[in-house]
């Protein structure tokens, strides 16, 4: 098989929450692949870390410190990285939170919270790199869903809505750009072992035991398992491929 197919040197990715967890996973595949990465993050101090590791496997990094729910933000971001790294190819959606209530006793800030971090910043971030992508003759935006863009659960009303509405929204941009050549995907983890789902597994009980019976492959997914559909997603391998929500869970979703 070509190397081509997979090849991202000369690409310019964003990954927003690339300064840990799942966004590291893909922000370390896809610069191994060759891209050059813009890291999209609140803590400064951790971006740096991830920026300096992913300049240590070969590539140009650049740290963004922008809350990606501020449009003037959002906007800003993206010409600092076409002003540093030059372009943008690749979009990565990635950024999340999880407030665990059930909706009774959910706030309405809560519920904002939730709903802009997880799905409004998508709209905004693809909405800002869409004239470059439109301009450079094509792209490849990657949003994360979850298994509860699948599945309900009685602790994530806002999460869950979140991430039901990231598939569509996907499906929505892989339409209107198809003429663009932007392919729009998504990926759906299942349970993956980071800071997000320390506080779940401290939060609810049980739920180590629950992921570890209903997951196939009998573990958590690492945040190395993302880089293989991240570099198939930004790649040309995946041309042909738009509008689909993968899921990425060691088979949590189709355990009978
Ligand atoms: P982490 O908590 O480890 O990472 C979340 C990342 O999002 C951090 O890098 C954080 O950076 C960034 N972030 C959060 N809010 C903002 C904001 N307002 N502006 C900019 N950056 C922000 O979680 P995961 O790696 O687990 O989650 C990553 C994605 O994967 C999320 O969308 C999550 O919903 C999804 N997911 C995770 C699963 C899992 O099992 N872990 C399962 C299914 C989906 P900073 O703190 O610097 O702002």
């Amino acid at each position: 098989m070509s190397t081509k197919l997979f090849n991202l040197k000369g690409k310019v990715a964003i990954v927003t929450g690339g300064n840990g967890g799942i966004g590291l996973g893909i922000a370390r595949g896809l610069a191994d692949a060759g891209a050059d990465i813009a890291v999209v993050g609140r803590n400064e101090a951790k971006s740096k870390a991830a920026v300096a590791e992913l300049a240590g496997r070969g590539v140009e990094s650049v740290s963004v410190v922008t809350d990606v729910t501020d449009k003037a933000g959002v906007a800003g971001m993206v010409e600092r990285v076409r002003r540093e790294l030059g372009r943008v190819d690749i979009l990565v959606n990635n950024a999340g939170i999880n407030i665990r209530k059930p909706p009774q006793s959910l706030e309405l800030e809560e519920w904002t919270s939730v709903i802009d971090t997880n799905l409004t910043s998508a709209f905004l971030c693809s909405k800002a790199v869409h004239p470059a992508m439109k301009e450079a003759g094509g792209g490849k935006v990657i949003n994360i869903g979850s298994m509860m863009s699948i599945f309900g659960a009685s602790f994530a009303p806002a999460y869950a809505a979140s991430k039901g509405g990231i598939v569509q929204f996907t499906r929505a941009c892989a339409c209107a750009w198809a003429a663009d050549n932007i392919q729009a995907n998504a990926i759906l983890p299942g349970w993956i072992d980071t800071d997000l789902t320390k506080r779940a597994r401290e939060q609810i009980s049980g739920l180590h035991e629950r992921v570890l019976a209903r997951t196939a492959a009998a573990r958590w997914g690492a945040i190395d398992d993302f880089a293989g559909i991240a570099v198939f997603l930004a790649s040309p391998a995946s041309d042909f491929v738009t509008g689909t929500a993968i899921p990425v869970d060691g088979g949590f979703s189709i355990m009978g």
